[in-house]
């Protein structure tokens, strides 16, 4: 198979294991750089070009589009969609699972278990929306934020109300949670591929911080979970109509609530912590599905 690799950096851990994976299975793959890529959407016949050259004749496009370039990265995959080349998660998945509001939303209407949350954009009454989430302690989002900047810890309901006000006084778009305490510092990391968790990692924060991200120095682990997270997991992934995801789970004590679905799960990782070869297996999927024209939306999203 002719594969394209949206990535802006073929040097990432997950683009060169994805290349690698390909490779080794004789397929061949070219990476684009979203952000270059240029596109006629005027006629019939939709057409990407790069570096001067049309990118035609490929069976399937791996989207690894970074959350600062979701807009445009979304709207060239949508093009090689309507070209009719397979996406492994569709641009419309994508851009849904971007839109952190958006996807609590779409979980909670289906019954997945989430921490309480709030979210408003000039609360009138800040006392009144910490009311709404069970008080302090709680957690404070910037729904900008990535690898955990941005996430507060308000422990008092003062700290709350500071912080709260100070986001909004520079309009931060934030969200207000549930402080999940019995999650002990810990989330679970279930990689989804085609409706199955292919592997699972526990990420333990550092000594004296709450927050999990490797990026914030917390250390990865192999776990096993329960059946009910692994059908949370799948669940989750299922209604944001992601193929591949990386589904954040938080052990509370009314079960397992879901933190975030990521449609750019990194491999390294969960590689490392589980010794699991997770591009093979999302290559091996990859083959499974990509026909010509296999694609559900064909960019109509
Ligand atoms: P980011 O998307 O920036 O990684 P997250 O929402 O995943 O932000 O939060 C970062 C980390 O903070 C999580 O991995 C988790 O360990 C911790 N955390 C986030 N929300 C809660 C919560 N409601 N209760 C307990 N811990 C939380």
């Amino acid at each position: 198979m002719k594969i394209v690799l949206l990535s802006r950096n073929k040097n990432l851990y997950s683009s060169r294991r994805l290349i690698e994976a390909a490779e080794a299975r004789g397929h061949e793959v070219k990476v684009v750089d979203v952000l270059r890529a240029y596109m006629n959407i005027a006629s019939h016949k939709p057409t990407i070009h790069y570096k001067g050259e049309p990118l035609e004749g490929f069976d399937a496009v791996i989207p690894r589009i970074g959350a600062s370039v979701t807009f445009y990265g979304a709207s060239v995959l949508r093009q090689f969609e309507m070209m009719g080349v397979y996406p492994l998660n569709e641009s419309v998945a994508i851009t849904r699972s971007r839109d952190k509001l958006r996807s609590l939303q779409l979980l909670s209407r289906k019954g997945i278990g989430l921490p309480l949350t709030g979210f408003a954009n000039r609360p009138d009454d800040i006392k009144d929306m910490i009311k709404m989430v069970g008080g302090a302690p709680l957690v404070v989002k910037l729904l900008e934020g990535t690898q955990g900047i941005g996430v507060v810890l308000a422990e008092t309901q003062k700290a709350a109300e500071s912080v709260i006000e100070g986001f909004m006084g520079v309009k931060a778009n934030i969200l207000v949670q549930e402080y999940i305490k019995e999650a002990g510092g810990a989330d679970i990391r279930c990689l989804v591929i085609g409706g199955k968790v292919v592997a699972a990692m526990k990420r333990q924060a550092a000594a004296g911080e709450f927050r999990s991200n490797l990026h914030r120095g917390g250390s990865a682990t192999l776990i096993r979970i329960t059946p009910e997270e692994r059908s949370t997991a799948v669940r989750a992934a299922k209604i944001m109509g992601l193929n591949v995801a990386g589904v954040d789970l938080l052990r509370s004590n009314h079960g397992p609530v879901v933190m975030e679905v990521n449609s750019s799960p990194g491999l390294e990782g969960i590689e490392t912590s589980t010794g699991k070869d997770i591009a093979t297996q999302i290559i091996e999927h990859i083959e499974k599905n990509a026909k010509v024209g296999n694609t559900k939306t064909r960019g109509q999203g």
